[in-house]
Parts: structure tokens; sequence; C-alpha cells
């Protein structure tokens, strides 16, 4: 199962960077999104993350270039015909998911894969929605991409082992270390963070501690790179509320009920260092 060229779908904060890392490694890349003005913003992120790696001398120049010209651009979908994968990382929202996933599956080629980046929805539904389950599989990318060096690998109930091997193999060509998960709401990296991560804004809701002194004990108590408020901030409030209310539906489980605080600061937009403001401004 050769896979050369990969359409990612999405060219927000995850999609940017899993472009990117597919370039970086030689892959041929179509960028998608829904209008040019967002591929551009994608684009744009991507000239500015390897830009940074030529200045720090860690990227010669004609490698970026390169890089960058294995890229293309497109807004509309029919550009998924000839790629071997689809890596789909548009919002976390199972409407939009099935809806892309039963497009694609006309669109695409018989023996191509169909990837999603989700961060906690059931990989099986989403095959569901296409009339090839065995080749649709979980591609979970950490934030940022190029840094991160996990990508979690689910198996829905129908992924086939050969399907299972190309994107394994993939990831390790992409210099990520890939881990097997079975399809269970949140897989294993969100069903375990994103409640520590609601925990802490129910511990801000109820005025336990202010979100400095939240960031701060679990930074220098637990010995966490970031504290739990900035990390949601950085993962984006909307796709933290999403994820919850996954595993809350998914599991049936009161103890996944999503902060109040947390629809609140979605509501008025604030999703974090994506609109610039979340628990903390960003300038
Ligand atoms: P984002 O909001 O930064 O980007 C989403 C992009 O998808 C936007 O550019 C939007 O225009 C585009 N989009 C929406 N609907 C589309 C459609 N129908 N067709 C094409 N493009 C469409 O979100 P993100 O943080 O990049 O998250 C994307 C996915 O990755 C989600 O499923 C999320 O759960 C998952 N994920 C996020 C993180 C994280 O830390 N943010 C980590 C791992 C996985």
């Amino acid at each position: 199962m050769g896979i050369q060229k990969v359409m990612v779908i999405g060219a927000g904060q995850m999609g940017s960077g899993i472009a990117q890392v597919c370039a970086m490694n030689g892959y041929e890349v179509i960028l998608h999104d829904l209008k040019a003005e967002f591929v551009e913003r994608g684009q744009g992120t991507i000239r500015k993350n390897l830009m940074r790696q030529v200045e720090k001398g860690r990227l010669p120049q004609e490698e970026m270039n390169r890089t960058l010209s294995r890229i293309k651009e497109s807004t509309d979908l029919v550009n998924a015909g000839d790629a071997d994968i689809i890596i789909e990382a548009a919002v976390e929202n199972m409407e939009i998911k099935t809806q892309l996933f039963a497009q694609l599956d006309e669109i695409c080629k018989e023996e191509a894969i169909l990837a999603s980046n989700t961060s906690s929805l059931p990989i099986t539904e989403i095959a569901a929605a296409t009339k090839r389950p065995e080749k649709v599989i979980g591609m979970h990318f950490m934030n940022p991409v190029p840094v991160m060096k996990l990508v979690e690998i689910i198996k829905g109930l129908a992924t086939a082992p050969e399907v299972y091997q190309a994107v394994e193999d993939m990831a390790k060509a992409l210099n990520k270390v890939p881990v097997e998960v079975n399809d269970f709401p949140g897989f294993v990296s969100n069903r375990i963070l994103m409640p520590m991560i609601n925990e802490a804004i129910y511990t801000l809701y109820e005025g336990v501690a202010s979100k400095e002194a939240i960031d701060e004990v679990m930074k220098l108590g637990m010995n966490h790179p970031m504290g739990p408020l900035t990390l949601a901030d950085f993962i984006g409030l909307d796709t933290c509320l999403y994820i919850m209310e996954t595993l809350h539906e998914g599991f049936g489980d009161d103890k996944y009920r999503p902060c109040p605080l947390l629809r609140k600061y979605v509501k008025a937009g604030w999703l974090g260092k994506k609109s610039k403001r979340g628990f903390y401004i960003y300038e």
C-alpha cells in the first residue's frame, strides 16, 4: 500500500501542522479547506514555522522551498480523487465529519485510506458513513504537530490490519511514534487529559483559586510543562467542549459533564489562543 499523495482536510491548527510534517518528509500534499483564505492562512503558518527553523540554522533554505513546493492548495473536494490517503482535520463535529467521509467515499479511488485526526469521535461511526469501513482509521496527531512525537492510531471495528500497518508505517516515516489504540470515546489521550482540564475549569468556576494559581500548582507541583488552563487555550476551548460532550454521551456517565464555565466561554467566542482570548488574553 504505497502512500505518496496525501490530502489534508482543514487548514487550521492541526491540518497545517500535519501538512507541514508530511511535506517535510517528502509526501505530496494537497491542503484543503472551505475557503481559499483559510488555506492561505494555513500555508502562512507553515511558512512562518519553516522560516523560524531556517533562521535557527536547523533547516537549509532550499529544503524549505522544496517543502513548500510539495503543498498544493484546494477548495474543491474533488481534488481528493488521486490521493492515496486523506487525513481529515476539520472541526470536531460528527455531522461535519460523517458528511465529509460520505463525500470522500464517492470521490476517492477504491484503495485510498480515509483517516481522521478526530480527538475523540468514534472512528466506527465515521466509518459507517462510507462503503469502505475497512479503510477508515483514526490518525490522531498531537498539537503542535511538528513538535509532538505521538500519533495515536485508532482501529475502528472494521479497520483492516493492512490499513493499520500502512498508517503505522506512514507515522514512522513522519518521524513520529505510533501507538495502537482501540475505538472508545476519547481513545487514551483525551479520556485521561480532558477530564483533568475540565476539573481545572471547575476549580476556577468554584473559586477555589485563580487561573494563574491553578496552572502554577500543576506546573510546579506535578511537573507538567504547562498548566491545564493554558493547555486548554492552546487546544481550543471549542475542541475541549466537543471532546467532553463526546465522553459524556459516549459513556453516559455524569463524571464527564462539561463545566458550565467552559460552555459560557465557547458561547462568547472565547476559544483560546486561536481567537486571542480564552482563559488568558493573547496579544
Ligand atoms: P481549527 O478550528 O484550528 O481548524 C479547523 C479547520 O477546518 C478550519 O480551518 C475550518 O475552516 C476547516 N473546516 C471546517 N469544516 C470543514 C469542511 N467541511 N471541509 C473542509 N474544511 C473544514 O481546529 P483544529 O484545532 O485544527 O482541530 C481540527 C481537528 O483536529 C478536530 O477534529 C480536533 O478535535 C482535532 N485535534 C485537535 C487538537 C488540538 O490540540 N487542537 C489535537 C488533536 C486533534
